[in-house]
């Protein structure tokens, strides 16, 4: 784990990638208590091409570019593949949807083992160095992606000593078969468990409303990072604190146990 714990560099085209937009400041909203964190893959770390395969996908089904990027945040982002492929198909009202769901959702795992083969995934550079910030606070981090296809994905984006992405979690339990996704908060509780730390210890970093609540109902800390002008949604989710950029995280503040803004 001790090699771990040294400075990033991203790989992969678009690795800035980031929102700049500022939200008013809020104040911490946790008393000293967290030790631990959990970090959900696509959309957190990852600009992983999840939405494109799906879009890609409906090809042949209907028009895909019905299928914007707020209907995938809002039905998609965070759910298992098949409850995923449903949920498109529903909100795009194409008739037929439970018995078409099964080869859409095949569909789409082919076109995003194409995307990924063709390095269609980016790193978020303020997720990692948030990531980075809380290695250096010694404290164990978990990945938790519904996704099969998020330890892929991770082992894609390599640092400057050779190592990748995955290879710094202490707990990994992306893609863990799991009787119901989020919202539930079983991935977060497995994860919890898996680091050895009480929910109540843990903090959640989440872009999906549904990741929020799951990291909530499981008595986690949610922290939203609002990348798609979502910062709403976040909150109605019960999001703790919602930024747009992970570096308005208050490292002072973390390294007290608390989630906080940056002060403007
Ligand atoms: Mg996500």
């Amino acid at each position: 784990m001790t090699s771990g714990r040294e400075n990033w560099k991203a790989t992969g085209q678009g690795a800035g990638k980031m929102s700049v937009r500022e939200l008013p400041a809020s104040p911490s909203v946790q008393l000293g208590t967290l030790k631990a964190a959990i970090f959900d893959v696509d959309g957190v770390l990852l600009a992983s091409p999840h939405e494109h395969a799906w879009r890609e996908a409906l090809n042949g089904i209907t028009d895909p570019n019905l299928f914007t990027t707020g209907m995938y945040q809002a039905h998609v982002a965070g759910k298992p593949r098949l409850a995923g492929a449903r949920a498109v198909l529903q909100a795009l009202g194409v008739p037929d949807d439970g018995r078409l769901a099964i080869s859409y959702a095949e569909r789409k795992q082919k076109w995003l083992e194409y995307l990924i083969q063709a390095g269609d995934v980016e790193a978020f550079t303020d997720a990692l160095r948030l990531l980075q910030t809380v290695l250096s606070l010694g404290w164990p981090i978990a990945a938790a992606s519904s996704s099969k296809n998020a330890n892929d994905m991770m082992r894609s984006v390599r640092r400057e000593c050779g190592q990748n992405l995955l290879e710094v979690f202490d707990v990994n339990v992306c893609g863990r078969d799991l009787p119901r996704g989020k919202p539930d908060p079983a991935i977060f509780l497995l994860a919890a468990k898996g680091l050895g730390v009480p929910p109540a210890h843990c903090f959640v970093v989440e872009d999906a409303p549904s990741g929020i609540e799951a990291a909530r109902a499981g008595g986690m800390t949610g922290l939203g990072v609002a990348r798609h002008n979502d910062a709403a949604s976040l909150r109605t989710a019960g999001a703790d604190l919602v930024v747009t950029s992970l570096d308005d995280v208050a490292v002072d503040e973390l390294a007290e146990g608390r989630i906080a803004r940056t002060p403007a």
